[in-house]
């Protein structure tokens, strides 16, 4: 099968892999889309917060049609249309057990931090069937390969409490930071604000139902905030930028009693955290990074289906697995893409 290697930093090869026999319990899936991921160029240039060892198979957000099924698989037939987790647990260990399996002992990645296996730049992935989730009616392939990032976004916001008519902030322009906007506007927030530093991109998002876009870069952050939330406050903030500047913000912006909780990832540690200013305010932080499970993805997919959450005006452009490169260069320089996705399968 036709599978990308990223074989040094920056060097990208097309290699022909063979399709290894399927065991008990596990699917083979022709890959669709796959959302190519801010951690996928990390990779690629070698700066990813975790270390990396080439040649790497990167791609963790995957959709695609089942080809075929291993013995005691139950739950899956050939031309199901599935979406494909991004991690691989060992589904006996205590957290396993508990459905906490991002926590898993064993857990192994799909393509990013070790241990891991192969990702997805490839024409079929094998996965084993408790890792698989089946798409239901009304959400297509192209929709779906969205989940993953979005299972991260609706995570992080379950782990606060929002009120109906909390004031909620949130940072980043890439999927998991609109997804979270949209959910915590779902969940009853009276105004969403979210923050970002491309106008492009702002409009695209504020076009999705938030609230408030304000572009930091441009403007004064405090100010802005003060004319939209007057006389209340920010009550729960998300930080999805993966930006140490836009943590700062939050830390300083949000209110009384107010939750952060904060899905982003960083090249650096914060230098600085003013405990006892926090204290002032009784702030609780929860740091939730990538996490998110099993059931957080079929709770994406059943708020898609449900039209409750919105990704597609988020897929900025599609390229076919031929143009990769290209598509990764364009995420080298600055650019207006909100999500890119890459189209595998060209007959999906
Ligand atoms: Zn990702
Ligand atoms: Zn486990």
């Amino acid at each position: 099968m036709k599978t990308l290697l990223i074989t040094a930093p920056g060097k990208l090869e097309w290699t022909e892999m063979d399709l290894p026999e399927l065991k008990r319990g596990e699917v083979c899936v022709r890959v669709a889309y796959v959302g190519l991921c801010g951690t996928d160029i990390d990779i690629f240039k070698n700066e990813a917060h975790f270390k990396v060892d080439y040649p790497r198979i990167a791609g963790h957000e995957w959709s695609g049609t089942v080809e075929r099924v291993g013995s005691d698989v139950t739950s899956f037939k050939p031309g199901d249309k599935v979406i494909g987790d991004c991690m691989i647990s060992c589904g006996k260990c205590l957290s396993c057990l508990a459905g906490y399996y991002f926590a898993c002992k064993e857990l192994k990645s799909i393509g990013t931090s070790a241990p891991y296996v192969d990702g997805a730049y490839k024409e079929y992935m094998i996965t084993p069937e408790r890792h698989l989730f089946k798409i239901p009616e009304g959400v297509s392939l192209l929709e779906a390969c969205t989940v993953e990032p979005s299972v991260v976004s609706v995570y992080a916001v379950d782990v606060v409490k929002i009120e109906p008519g909390d004031i909620v902030l949130v940072s980043g322009t890439g999927a998991i930071g609109v997804v979270a906007a949209q959910y915590a506007k779902l969940k009853g927030a009276g105004i969403v604000i979210l923050t970002g530093r491309n106008d492009r991109k702002l409009q695209i998002i504020k076009e999705t139902g938030i609230d408030f876009t304000i572009n930091v870069k441009k403007d004064n952050l405090d100010k802005k905030l003060s004319e939209i939330v007057k006389d209340r406050q920010v009550n729960v903030s998300i930080e999805a930028s993966g930006n140490l500047e836009a943590l700062e913000d939050m830390l300083r912006v949000t209110g009384k009693f107010g939750q952060i909780s904060i899905p982003g990832s960083y090249h650096t540690p914060l230098e600085k955290l003013d405990l006892g200013n926090m204290a002032s305010r009784d702030l609780s932080i929860r740091a939730t990074g990538s996490s998110g499970g099993g059931a957080t993805f079929y709770k994406v997919l059943w708020l898609m289906q449900l039209k409750k959450i919105n990704t597609l005006k988020l897929i900025t452009e599609i390229y076919d697995f031929d143009d990769i490169e290209e598509a990764i260069n364009l995420h080298l320089r600055p650019n207006d893409s909100i999500k890119t996705v890459i189209k595998i399968d060209k007959n999906a």
